[in-house]
């Protein structure tokens, strides 16, 4: 069995009725790029940056950040590669940063991710300056999370536009054109309000991690709630399938990159619902694979249908259950 899963790595991942499914990783630190590319990941579909900011008393630089980023996207070897922007905050506001602002009652609610980077320009210029600078090695997306406003978009657009010109000037190699820019899906409001953001992003990446918790209220670390923690809840399938739908409709790429990705169970209902790309931590690949070539998408498309039609969870996951079992 662990044999045929890593024969998987170099098998095409495509569905039996041919249609290709992006499979990427997630990293959290640049040493899981291993593992990414043993499972045959086609890319990094988020790359979270925090680690850069984490266990010291300094903040990295951009040549400091660069450097990682250039060697990731080289070890890619033109697959591309999605960095995010810093996605801290709250209660894990990194050292050096946490003297600088108050601790807030809502930490889940406040000064994080983008936000922060909005308040702090230096910061994100720095982060940015590093990903335009890296994406002269091969193809990079930049990502940005807890995006709720496209005002938000725009503002960091405008930023990296600003930034891009400022490295032309000094003699950079970025790409050109620009890399893409997109929203992560993550927050109810996000998804609801997709339309208005696809106008705005290239690409969508949705954080179902966040949005799950986002949606029930429920505090994805806090165990004693962790019963309703639940990716099948009718709202939170809603709120993907509209976000999905709406990126469809604007052209736009679309993937899922939460937990729920990663599972090779939800990863059916992900396809019929008509996501292409799906990222995960390294070591789901090789089963998520192998969901993804059993799988007719005509059929998948028509039991998510089904799916969608129900309003009681129990249902959907008793649905979901008939519909893996389908597939062995
Ligand atoms: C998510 O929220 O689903 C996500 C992928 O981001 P993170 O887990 O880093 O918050
Ligand atoms: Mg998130």
């Amino acid at each position: 069995e662990r044999e045929q899963l890593k024969a998987m790595a170099g098998l095409a991942s495509v569905t039996r009725d041919g249609a290709a499914i992006t499979l990427h990783a997630n990293l959290e630190l640049p040493r899981e790029l291993d593992g990414a590319r043993d499972g045959g990941a086609g890319g990094i579909g988020l790359l979270r940056t925090e680690f850069l900011y984490m266990n010291r008393d300094d903040l990295p630089g951009e040549e400091e950040q660069y450097e990682v980023l250039r060697d990731l996207v080289i070890a890619m070897e033109g697959r591309p590669v999605t960095a995010r922007t810093l996605d801290v905050g709250g209660e894990k506001l990194a050292g050096a940063l946490a003297d600088r602002f108050a601790t807030p009652a809502n930490p889940a609610l406040g000064l994080r991710a983008i936000r922060l980077g909005l308040k702090e320009p230096k910061l994100l210029e720095a982060q940015l300056a590093a990903m335009l600078r890296a994406s002269a090695h091969g193809p990079l997306r930049i990502l940005v999370p807890m995006i709720s406003q496209p005002s938000e978009m725009r503002r960091v657009r405008e930023l990296l536009r600003a930034v891009a010109r400022r490295l032309v000037r000094r003699g950079h190699a970025i790409a050109d054109p620009l890399p893409p820019l997109g929203a992560m899906i993550e927050i109810p409001g996000a998804a609801l309000a997709a339309d208005s953001l696809a106008s705005v992003s290239d690409f969508f990446a949705i954080g179902t991690n966040d949005l799950i918790q986002y949606t029930l209220a429920i505090d994805r670390g806090d165990e004693q709630v962790a019963y309703l923690y639940d990716p099948l809840h009718p709202a939170v399938l809603r709120l993907v399938q509209f976000a999905v739908d709406a990126a469809r409709r604007a052209k736009i790429p679309v993937s899922v990159c939460g937990e729920m990705a990663g599972d090779a169970r939800y990863a059916a209902l992900l396809l019929g619902l008509g996501v292409r790309e799906l990222s995960m931590a390294p070591a789901h690949l090789p089963l998520v694979k192998r969901r993804v070539r059993g799988l007719d998408l005509g059929e998948a498309t028509r039991r998510a249908d089904m799916i969608m039609g129900q309003t009681d969870g129990d249902r959907i996951a008793a649905l979901l259950d008939d519909f893996n079992e389908a597939l062995g």
